[in-house]
């Protein structure tokens, strides 16, 4: 379908496929070869140099020892919550999605652009939170609180990628309307002021966010993402856009509004808000 251009997943064999029951196996068998003497897969081809058989089984019972409990560690994967306020059923579902990105996903070498793209898209999606937060303190609309919902578990996701990737977290103590990056702070204060002028304007400010956050999606993953990890998590969140853009597209039309599109192209709008709302995981589904 046009609207998931799945860029660059068709030429990569998909990690996922027929692993989950193997999973355990997999992960040891990756460590094994991670940890061997001599790099990553050479201690295979470099038997010979080991003369002596007890050499070989000491080695390998060093090796298994910390593979079993490198394993153990990657798969019980701490709690990286840093929000009091997350309800029961929507920490679950994060942390099952967490569990995933950890576990069905290859760690892949990250470039500097992938980690411009995590950093990045962690403050934007705080960006929608926070404005729409604000907004529903303001209007008291159910689909803000919903869609700012909604938001936090997409910061969420990301973070469990910058964790699994061992990086910094840019929005660590950060207040609502506080951002590391000084666009998106004067992107902030415009928003607010104007969606706090009429309830149209709001959800036109919901509108412009998605259609933002929908048109840096795609620019990334057209655009040096070919991690599958990060790959899965930018599809779930574009997907995640797309409904907004549908709810908040549907709540104008209720006005007697419409909104015209400013950063992706009208035709992609107009598929969008004429398309059902899309469900279904992304992160933890088999295809
Ligand atoms: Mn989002
Ligand atoms: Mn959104």
């Amino acid at each position: 379908m046009a609207l998931d251009p799945d860029l660059g997943m068709a030429q990569r064999k998909d990690p996922r496929e027929a692993q989950t029951s193997r999973l355990y196996l997999k992960c040891v068998i990756i460590k094994i070869v991670e940890i061997g003497p001599g790099g990553s897969v050479p201690w295979i081809f470099n038997l010979s140099k080991y003369k002596a058989m007890k050499k070989i089984i000491l080695l390998f019972s060093i090796s298994l020892s910390v593979v079993f409990s490198s394993c153990y560690r990657d798969l019980n994967i701490t709690d990286t919550s840093r929000d009091p306020q997350q309800r029961p059923d929507f920490e679950n579902k994060r942390e099952i999605s967490c569990q995933c990105l950890f576990d069905l996903y290859p760690v892949e070498n990250l470039s500097d652009r992938e980690r411009e793209a995590l950093y990045f898209m962690r403050e934007e999606e705080k960006l929608a939170m926070d404005v729409y937060q604000y907004l529903y303190d303001k209007w008291k609309h159910h689909v803000f609180e919903n869609i700012s919902n909604s938001e936090r578990q997409h910061m969420s996701l990301i973070l469990c990628l910058i964790d699994k990737y061992g990086l910094e977290d840019p929005s660590e103590d950060l207040a609502q309307g506080e951002f590391r990056d000084k666009n998106l702070t004067e992107f902030y204060d415009l928003l607010i002021s104007e969606g706090t002028k009429s309830l149209i304007n709001a959800f036109i400010v919901g509108a412009t966010i998605e259609d933002v956050d929908i048109f840096d999606l795609m620019h990334y993953q057209a655009n040096g993402i070919d991690n599958w990890d990060v790959n899965a998590v930018f599809q779930e969140l574009n997907k995640g856009s797309r409904n907004h853009m549908r709810a908040f597209t549907k709540n104008l039309k209720n006005l007697g509004a419409g909104y015209e599109s400013q950063y992706i192209s009208s035709g992609l709008l107009e598929e969008i808000i004429e398309s059902e709302r899309e469900t279904g995981d992304i992160i933890c589904s088999d295809t």
